[in-house]
């Protein structure tokens, strides 16, 4: 009696999310704001805060450095 009950994780793709760290965005040489940001994020690393330190890296990659 078996029928076409097969578990999920035989179907599909395995889930993209391995637990691998994103390489962190580097503060951009003589930007101000993106050197506080990038002690920001160390700290909240320190804390295992990886919501606060992927916030953080977000706003590293789109701070425009003194473009704007
Ligand atoms: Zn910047």
């Amino acid at each position: 009696m078996f029928g076409k009950d097969v578990p999920a994780e035989l179907q599909g793709p395995p889930p993209v999310h391995l637990g691998v760290p994103m390489p962190d965005p580097g503060p951009a040489p003589g930007c101000d704001v993106c050197a506080a940001l990038s002690e920001q994020r160390e700290q909240a690393r320190k804390r295992r805060d990886m919501s606060k330190v992927s916030d953080l890296n977000i706003e590293i990659r789109n701070h425009p450095h003194g473009a704007g």
